[in-house]
Order: C-alpha cells, then structure tokens, then sequence
C-alpha cells in the first residue's frame, strides 16, 4: 500500500503523490497501467478486467468518434468509417511505405512538400498523430475516471526499432492527448522490467525479448548492465501475427465448410476465427457457432496453421542473434511478449530452439504496460533505490573568473565517477575561494542551473596563481554529487554534498540542451570577451606589479609606455568588443616585451652577481 500523509488539523491528504501512467500504445491494443505502492498495475479500461483496448477508432454518422471495443466490432460492420494498424503509418513519409503497407483497407495519402501520410476516412483527412491521440485520450480519461485523479503524465512504449521521427510522431500523440509524455521508451526494455530485469545496478545480463503481437512480429537482443538497456540488435516482420493465423483457420474453414464469401460474412469469419484461436491455448478442441454451421477447430490442427509463421518468427530471431554478435550460450533469458505468445506452441519452439530460461509468468499482453508504469514510478521519484541514472544528463562545473562556466563533468559521462581538476587564486593574498556549482551546457553559468555553493576558507595568503587548488567531483550510483576543495599546498579542505543533482526531468533537461544549441553562437562571442577581459585584468594587475618592483630599472620613457599601453588596453576591456580588446592586448604584449626582457636580463645578471664578481676578481 502505498503510504498517503494526512493533514492531522484538516484531515485531508496533504501530498497525494502524482501518479504518472506508463502506456502501451499497440498496433492492435493498447493498454495503461501505473504503480499502486509497489505493485505495477493494468488499469481496468474498456469494461475488460484485462484491461485491452483495442486499437480501432470508429467515426460515427453523427461524427462521434468511439475507439477501443465497440469501434474493434465496426470493423465488420462499416469497416469504410472504421481504423486499425495507425501505428504503421506514425512518423512515416510515402517514401518509406512499403509494398504491403500499401494494401492497408483505407486510404492512405500523402502531403505534397512532406511526404508525411495522412488516412482518408468518410472524405476526411486524420494525420495518424492524431488517431493515436484518440486511443491515448480514450486511456487517459478512463483512466483518470477509474483511479478518481486527472491523469496527465506518462511514459508511452514505442518499438526498439522506431526511428525519431517516429518516436516525436508517437510523443506529439501523446501531448495531444493532454499528457505530458515525460519518456518514450523501448517496449522490450519495458517488457524486461516488469520481470524487474535489470532493476537492479549489480545484475548484468543479456535477453531476447520476443514479441509475437497482433500484426507485427519483434525480436529484440538487449544487454543490460549497471541499470542500462543497450539494444544489441532487433530484427523483425512488420507483417507477421495473430492476424495470420486467423487468415489460415479462416482459409481452413472455407475449405472445410459451405461459407458464403462476401465481405460481411468473411469479417465475421475473423472474429470466430480470432475466438476459436484464443480458446484453444485452454481446450484441445473447440465448436463456434456461425450464421447456421458450427465450425469446428483442434489445437493440433491450429498448431499446424501456425507453424509457417512461428517458424518465420523463429528465423527472424537467430538474425537478431547474429546481428547482435552473441551467442545462444550467453543468452540468460527470454522475455515473452504479446498475445500470441499464448499459443502454446510458440514456447515450445523456443525451448527446443535455444534451451533457455522463458519469462512467461506475466500476462504477455501486459508486460509492456507494466513495465512502462515501473519506469514511469521510478522517474517519479517513488523508488529511492533505483534512480534511473546512468549518465550525467548534463554537463557538471563551476563558476570561474568573468562568470564563465568551465565544465568538470562533460554530459553523459557514466556513473558512478571520480574527476578533480586544478585550479589557483587570481587576487594576491586571497584567503577565501567561493566555489559554485552549476548544472547545463551553456557557456555563462548565469544561464545554467545553480547545484550549490560552499567556501574554502584559511588558504594561506600567498601571490595569485600559487596556491593550488584541487577539486574533486565525484557523483555515486544514487546520483548524489559531492565536490570537495583542498589547497595542496595547506591542505586546507572543504566539502559540499548535492543531494538532488538530477532532479530536473527529461522535458526540462531536452529544452536545456536545444537552448545551449539555440544560444551556442552568441554564448561563443561572449566566452571570447570575458576570456578577453580576464586575460587584460590578468596582464594589468601583473605590469603594475612589474611597474612596482622595478623602479630603479625602468627608464621614465619605458614607464611612460607601459603605462600608455596599459591604459589603451583598459579603456577597451569596459567595451563589448572583443576583437579590439584583443589586439590591444597584443599589442601590449608585443611592445614591452623588449622592456621585460631587458629586466629579466638584468634580474638574472644580479642574482648570479655575487658568484661573478668572485670570479672575475
Ligand atoms: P499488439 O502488440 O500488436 O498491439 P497484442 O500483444 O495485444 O498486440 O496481441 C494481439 C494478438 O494476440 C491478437 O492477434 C490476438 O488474437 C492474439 N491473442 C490474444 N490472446 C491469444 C491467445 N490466447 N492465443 C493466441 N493468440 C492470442
Ligand atoms: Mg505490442
């Protein structure tokens, strides 16, 4: 149960922790689950206790749209006004349209400058973007309706394969719908974690996830390791299913039986094909009434129906195993997901073929959902023990003269890490150092994310650019940074622990890393000024020094350009422009370096004097 603090004054639930949904958004069905304390489970929508929803969406005569079931048993009915399969066509262009997804029953076209493909449905045009987002709405609602809270975050499945344009395809659906889609993730890493493989950090392994669906056929080798999902390989027949196997008992029953073959009646077929399909994972034999026959089907006979395609199935994944470079042997597991995985011909295949351990506990229609809502409980904080962090998102640093930002811990580096890095003081006799942490990959920290701020204090005073100042980061699995400070040469130290460095969520972390792409000119032009005005106040604050300490060696004239020079260069170290600064700076740098050298000749000559004049006299 998961634990609700009460207001004891009021008596009302002051912090009902946000539920965030994880969704299955499925070629056939859909389904929406979430995590009640510590149990991921399939939200009861559609009046089905199993929570499907079909995929079918169906416009209405009076423009009603209704999807999930009853749209499912329009398809028979007005298939013209009825759609399934949308998700074949997210994200695609006609140029990646292949042969058979042409033969799709409703009409598909394309926009002119785009490519992109929208569905022609009663003379009206629906982007797929936004069929999706009617099943996703329909999720959403019931949901929201059934656990008595507006539902507005989630975590949406996508095949391993989806290219990004699907992926944004499937995110827009979502936010269309009204959800903030805080994730996309792979549907085999989801199915893997609702077996909680890979949950947690010390479990290293390597899976097959094979997902037989209604249409759609998926293979994917994943290596999971220290909380990571790589996906090695997948393979797959985006026409390959259940629906085949309802085609060949309907083919064997026409063969069997006196059906008439117009198209109501071979739609009805489909379904009483689907029905005795679904049976037999039960009863060795069934009997389905049709019009006036009872049709008849046994499980060996629908084994043999299915044999092509699992065999078909079974090729696709030893590809897989060969694109992924692994071997049988290393195979832990397999994970089995998608409905016609019930057919209980297709476990045995895949025992006699690779021998190993079957994930099959879980209903196999589910697992992708439940595993969607165990990622979309982790990324609501709800499991402290599992942070799903495996790189830094972004970039960590510290502040440093002018308000630069100078990077310490680049993005995406692994955890847990150690780095440190050296740094020295720029004011003479400093005895404090402010160290301020900043998150993001912008070149000013003004325009990144302030972590924290600690002080090194008691270094002892010496001249700029002595002391040595080292700083550690260091960030461990649970994603808690610690940075320490020590002046080496006191070994004066001070620590600071940032406990939440990555609390930011991938919606605000995305629009950090556009921004410092968006800004990445103008954040160039202005690191070059301020490394320009910090080299110049650098250069002052050592001539003056020089000016001070070499009095009695410096003509009045050599003082007087100095003093000239410095002057030119300060006047343009206020300005914004960069360019001029510089070649001041240059110019300063060139003009006295005859006069500098002239001084070190002189330094050099005085301190081995004692040693020559012993020797010349
Ligand atoms: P998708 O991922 O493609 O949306 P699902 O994983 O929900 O689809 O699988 C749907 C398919 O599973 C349908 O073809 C359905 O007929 C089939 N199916 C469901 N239950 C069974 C069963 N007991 N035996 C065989 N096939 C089944
Ligand atoms: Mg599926």
């Amino acid at each position: 149960m998961a634990r609700i603090p009460i207001d004891i004054k009021t008596g009302k639930v002051t912090d009902q922790r946000e539920i965030i949904v994880g969704i299955d958004l499925g070629t056939t069905n859909s389904m929406i689950a979430y995590v009640d304390g510590e149990q991921p489970r399939i939200i009861p929508v559609g009046h089905a206790s199993n929570g499907i929803l079909p995929s079918a969406i169906h416009f209405d005569i009076g423009g009603g749209i209704v999807v999930g079931h009853a749209a499912k048993a329009r398809l028979v009915s007005s298939p013209q006004s009825t759609v399934y399969s949308v998700k074949r066509l997210m994200g695609r262009t006609a140029s990646d349209l292949t042969e058979e997804q042409r033969k799709l029953p409703y009409t598909v076209i394309s926009r002119p400058e785009t490519g992109i493909l929208d569905i022609v449905i009663d003379e009206r045009v629906y982007s797929p973007v936004e069929l999706s987002s009617y099943i996703l709405k329909d999720l959403k609602d019931q949901a929201s309706f059934l656990l008595r809270q507006e539902i507005r975050k989630a975590v949406i499945t996508v095949p391993a394969y989806f290219s990004d344009s699907q992926r944004q395809a499937t995110r827009q659906a979502g936010e269309l719908a009204g959800f903030e889609v805080l994730r996309i993730i792979n549907e085999p890493t989801a199915a893997s974690m609702a077996y909680g493989i890979g949950l947690s950090r010390e479990e290293a392994k390597t899976v097959m996830v094979y997902d037989l669906g209604g249409g759609t056929f998926d293979v994917s080798i994943l290596r999971i390791e220290d909380g990571i999902f790589d996906v090695l390989a997948s393979q797959g027949d985006n026409f390959l299913g259940g629906d085949d196997i309802d085609l060949a008992i309907c083919r064997h029953w026409l063969k069997q039986y006196a059906i008439q073959e117009d198209q109501q009646s071979l739609g009805e077929l489909r379904v009483a094909a689907e029905n005795a399909k679904i049976r037999l994972s039960e009863v060795t034999e069934c009997e389905i009434p049709f019009r006036n026959l009872v049709l008849r089907l046994t499980r060996t006979e629908l084994e043999e129906l299915a044999e092509p395609f699992i065999e078909k199935s079974i090729q696709c994944c030893k590809m897989a195993l060969k694109d992924s470079g692994i071997n049988v042997k290393e195979l832990d597991e397999i994970v089995l997901v998608g409905g016609s995985t019930r057919l209980p011909v297709v476990i045995k295949r895949l025992v006699n073929e690779f021998g190993i351990h079957i994930n099959d506990t879980l209903h196999p229609e589910q697992v992708v959902a439940l595993g969607a809502a165990v990622q979309a409980d982790i990324l609501s904080g709800n499991r402290r023990d599992f942070l799903l962090l495996d790189v830094t998102p972004l970039s960590i640093g510290i502040e440093t003269m002018g308000g630069l930002m100078d990077t310490i811990i680049p993005r995406n580096s692994k955890l847990p890490l150690r780095l440190a890095k050296q740094y020295t003081t720029s004011r003479d006799g400093q005895r404090n150092i402010r160290i301020s942490v900043f998150q993001g990959e912008r070149e000013l920290v003004k325009d990144n994310l302030l972590l924290g701020e600690f002080i090194l204090k008691g270094i002892p005073p010496m001249p700029a650019g002595l002391p040595r100042i080292e700083l550690v980061f260091s960030i461990d699995v649970d994603g808690i940074l610690s940075a320490k400070a020590r002046e080496l040469r006191s070994n004066q130290e001070q620590e600071l622990e940032i406990r939440s460095a990555f609390k930011l969520d991938q919606e605000e972390i995305i629009s950090r890393l556009k921004e410092s792409v968006q800004f990445a000119d103008s954040d160039m032009k202005n690191k070059v000024l301020i490394d320009a005005r910090n080299e110049a106040a650098y250069i002052d604050q050592n001539a003056r020094k020089f000016l001070n300490n070499n009095q009695t060696l410096l003509l009045p004239e050599e003082v007087q350009l100095i003093l000239q020079k410095l002057a030119a260069m300060d006047a343009l170290a206020g300005s914004e422009d960069a360019e001029a600064l510089q070649h001041s700076i240059d110019a300063f740098n060139r003009e006295t370096a005859a006069i500098a050298h002239k001084v070190m000749d002189i330094q050099i000559q005085q301190s081995l004097g004692g040693s020559q004049v012993d020797h010349l006299t």
